[in-house]
């Protein structure tokens, strides 16, 4: 009828303008995270009469962005976090990335950013892994960090929703977390600033969520603390551990373990790590794998419950605290060894691989699962 409609997001029109030279890969050793650029970005952008413009990836570049566009003032912002991993054969993997894809509506929606095709995205991700597949580093524990964002670009004042939006993916080549070796982190348990509550936008992955984390970090780090472990509520529950969620195991009477997670209520962000994990403990119990470490009639009770510092401080006094981990995509899993709670450090029992037996055993079949040496359904893409 010749009504014109804002054109949807559209993979098969991507133009890729490649850069006239490569930059040198960096040593692999010498990577700090998300701080080396790679050569190409994506980028398309938003507008709400013509809609999503042809998809381009391109040599990386500035953002040329008006002063008054709403990301600078008000936070439309979202993001994401994935890595490719270079899988047995040399050719890239994605860990189940409509998982993030799905995320990522979810928190555009959150802040009444544009819709988009997930689809239409993935395939754009895929495209631009393809290209810049040279810098993903073949050595275990090496990936490429992939940045998907959003952003709302209204040029205008006014405090309301950002109707036009750019929507780039950033990469970069990423080495793990732990050199030389995984080790146990610190934790100070902050009440008093809250990551999340009830009705906010913590189960979102907004950028807006990441700010007022910054000053109680520099906090805990003066007081020799690497990372915040968030608490929530007059019981002090515990919510997530710096940007990971968390996960606590305790040695029952019949000697099995429960293994206690945080309930999505709207103050967790919901991690795929953290989903992940859960399967894989459900797997173990009904015998579909063995997690390495745990013996397979040591049965996993993994429950996602509220967990308060109370529980915490009576679980290691009385010896039952078996481990306590955060998970996620840039750490895997990360072995927490010391809580400092009201003035006193509650102390996690130590072992020689820093992780204990359900961390490590997660570690490992996750990363096998990651680079491709363990098919697990479509986990890996
Ligand atoms: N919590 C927060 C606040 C995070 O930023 C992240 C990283 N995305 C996670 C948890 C872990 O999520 P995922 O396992 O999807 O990386």
């Amino acid at each position: 009828n010749g009504e014109a409609h804002p054109a949807e997001l559209n993979a098969s029109k991507l133009v890729i303008n490649l850069a006239n030279e490569l930059k040198p890969l960096p040593a692999p050793e010498s990577l700090a995270f998300g701080e080396t650029k790679t050569d190409h970005m994506l980028i398309v952008n938003y507008d709400p009469v013509t809609g999503w413009s042809t998809p381009e990836i391109k040599p990386y570049g500035p953002l040329i962005l008006d002063p008054a566009s709403s990301c600078f003032q008000y936070c439309p912002n979202v993001f994401e976090g994935m890595k490719a991993y270079a899988g047995p054969d040399g050719k890239p993997r994605l860990f189940r990335p409509q998982k993030n894809m799905e995320r990522l509506t979810r928190s555009a929606e959150r802040v009444a950013l544009p819709p988009f095709d997930t689809n239409e995205l993935l395939k754009l991700i895929q495209r631009l892994v393809a290209v810049e597949s040279r810098w993903i580093p073949s050595q275990p524990g090496y990936s490429l960090y992939i940045r998907p964002t959003v952003i709302g670009t209204r040029a205008a004042l006014g405090v309301a929703a950002s109707d036009s939006a750019c929507l780039y993916v950033i990469v970069s080549p990423t080495g793990p977390y732990f050199r030389g070796g995984t080790r146990p982190i610190s934790l100070l348990a902050v009440g008093e600033h809250a990551r999340s509550w009830p009705g906010g936008t913590g189960g979102h992955k907004l950028g807006l969520n990441y700010a007022p984390g910054f000053m109680p970090q520099r906090l805990a780090a003066k007081l020799g603390y690497e990372q915040i472990l968030w608490l929530l509520g007059d019981d002090k529950k515990i919510t997530e551990v710096g940007a990971m969620n968390v996960f606590v195991a305790i040695k029952r009477d019949d000697g099995d373990l429960d293994v206690l997670t945080p309930p999505l209520d709207g103050t967790i962000l919901p991690g795929l790590t953290r989903a992940s994990c859960i399967a894989l403990t459900e797997a173990h119990n009904t015998g579909r794998l063995v997690l390495p470490g745990i013996s397979p009639s040591q049965k996993l009770h993994t429950a996602e419950c509220p967990v308060t510092m109370a529980e915490i401080v009576a679980w290691s006094e009385q010896g039952r605290l078996v481990e306590a981990f955060g998970v996620g995509t840039a750490v895997v899993v990360a072995p927490i060894g010391r809580i400092g709670f009201e003035g006193k450090d509650i102390i996690l029992p130590i072992y020689e691989a820093g992780l204990g037996p359900l961390g490590k055993g997660l570690w490992e079949t996750l990363t096998a699962i990651q680079v491709g040496k363990l098919e697990y359904d479509d986990w890996s893409v």
